[in-house]
């Protein structure tokens, strides 16, 4: 009787698990029609973002880049790339025609932890003292010496009230940074000054953020880039408008007749967004509640936490974990890259996701039909997370008539648009390293725009588009000085 009755006992944490799984797929569930009514938001919430400032929460920043690289850039840039998990100094070299790239050198720094939520001094000497060692490691290129001034790109990934190419005041910070003294101060300006102490002269003479470098970059390589999106510690994405349909600033002028619009899509909601306890939780507890809702159902910094907080609610649920570590309860310590490694598992035994559960949540041995539920739940968040990218991304196509349905609003536009060559610029380690990601997100837009139309959109990696399109930026800008 015993025997039984632990049997019964069992079965029924084991049914309390799988419980807790199938309400998880259907909280996350995005059918082709959900995934619709997200396009159809999307486009709205641009509109709305255009029409005046604050209609939306998309915020359809302006940014002053308005004409992209035409491949005629020649000579060598600096760039400074912050906003990731990592800071990154680069130098590039242009040759003067399309996709000549001649050279470029990339150093990568993760950045001190405390210096996320300390004073903007401690953050921009870093990065001032980082980028001295890098041009004197690298004197090839040529040097920033006092004789000489140098023009630079600053890629700062938050959203900016931009008021030139190279000028903008910080909105909000993102992404777990939260340094106070810094929101309404001048960044580029901050920049410049911690270079000046350090005796670089360089001018800081882009301020862009990483959707419009990795834009940069796409249109250098090819001219049918229209758009472009981040996947990385964040999600973002910007596009190229055309100025009179901007009407929160009538009259701006360029002689383009265009200007990309940061979106800042992070921070786009609906109610049409599949959302679960575990999203309104992780949402409470962060540092920004209530803003970057869309960026915390799929970025980088989150997917990882929205598992762990599932694992934790499973192991409330179940003996299987035995009794809760207290790295279980740690906000944040299961990171992206391991639940995508979790979620990549194929061997029989599943002997990643044991050795996750051990040596990062200090979970002891599970059964492998537990370990097989937890690769299920990876998978869950993560389709959930390409497939509404996927639907952003139709979202802009729906806006620019490139959708196959002409788009909302565009008179002016011929349904034969829909036929054109649409490139999609694409940059973030989301959608670089992790297959399943890319191939869940890329299958989601041929499923909503249908066949027919989606053969003719591509998604285009970009790697180190952020910088590398920063540089480019600066390059044209100087060209069109000349
Ligand atoms: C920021 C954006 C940025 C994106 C990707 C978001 O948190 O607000 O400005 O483009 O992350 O880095």
């Amino acid at each position: 009787a015993v025997l039984v009755g632990r049997r019964v006992r069992s079965r029924g944490k084991w049914e309390r698990m799988l419980r807790v799984l199938k309400e998880l797929e259907e909280g996350c569930d995005t059918p082709v029609w959900r995934l619709k009514q997200v396009v159809d938001a999307v486009a709205v919430e641009m509109h709305a973002g255009l029409a005046s400032e604050g209609g939306s929460k998309i915020r359809m920043l302006l940014t002053f880049v308005d004409n992209l690289p035409s491949g005629k850039e020649k000579g060598t840039y600096y760039a400074l790339d912050l906003g990731g998990t990592y800071f990154r100094v680069m130098q590039v070299q242009l040759g003067g025609h399309r996709s000549s790239i001649l050279a470029h050198e990339v150093e990568r720094y993760p950045i001190p932890e405390h210096l996320l939520i300390s004073r903007s001094e401690g953050l921009f000497d870093f990065i001032a003292s980082v980028f001295k060692q890098f041009v004197e490691r690298n004197k090839n290129g040529y040097e920033c010496s006092l004789d000489k001034r140098r023009d630079l790109g600053f890629t700062f990934s938050f959203p900016v009230k931009q008021t030139t190419v190279s000028s903008g005041i910080l909105m909000k910070w993102t992404k777990g940074f939260a340094i106070e003294d810094m929101v309404g101060r001048e960044v580029a300006e901050c920049l410049q000054e911690a270079l000046i102490k350090k005796g670089i002269n360089i001018r800081v003479a882009a301020l862009v953020n990483d959707t419009v470098g990795t834009l940069a970059l796409g249109h250098y390589h090819d001219a049918d880039t229209v758009a472009a999106v981040v996947f990385g510690t964040g999600t973002n994405a910007c596009y190229l408008e055309r100025t009179d349909a901007i009407i929160k600033c009538q009259g701006l002028l360029t002689t383009s007749g265009c200007m990309v619009v940061n979106m800042e899509w992070g921070n786009f909601w609906s109610s049409h967004l599949p959302r679960t306890m575990y999203d309104v939780e992780l949402d409470a507890d962060s540092p920004n509640p209530n803003y970057q809702g869309f960026e915390k159902m799929i970025s980088g910094m989150y997917l990882g936490e929205i598992v762990r907080r599932i694992i934790l609610r499973m192991s409330l649920e179940s003996d299987f974990f035995g009794t809760i570590s207290s790295k279980l309860s740690t906000p944040f310590i299961l990171r992206t890259p391991l639940m995508a490694a979790l979620c990549e598992d194929n061997s029989p035994d599943l002997v990643e996701v044991a050795r996750v559960l051990k040596d990062i949540l200090e979970v002891p041995d599970v059964p492998l039909k537990v370990r097989k539920l937890l690769v299920d739940v990876c998978d869950v968040v993560t389709r959930r997370a390409a497939r509404l990218a996927a639907a952003g991304i139709v979202g802009i196509l729906k806006k620019i008539g490139r959708d196959g349905n002409g788009g909302i609003a565009s008179g002016r536009r011929s349904r034969d648009d829909t036929k054109m060559r649409t490139v999609v610029a694409v940059e973030g380690s989301l959608y670089t390293n992790y297959l399943m990601f890319r191939d869940y997100l890329n299958e989601a837009v041929v499923e909503i725009l249908g066949e027919e139309v989606a053969q003719h959109v591509t998604l285009k990696v970009m790697d180190d588009g952020s910088g590398i399109g920063a540089a480019l930026v600066v390059a044209s800008n100087s060209l069109r000085e000349s």
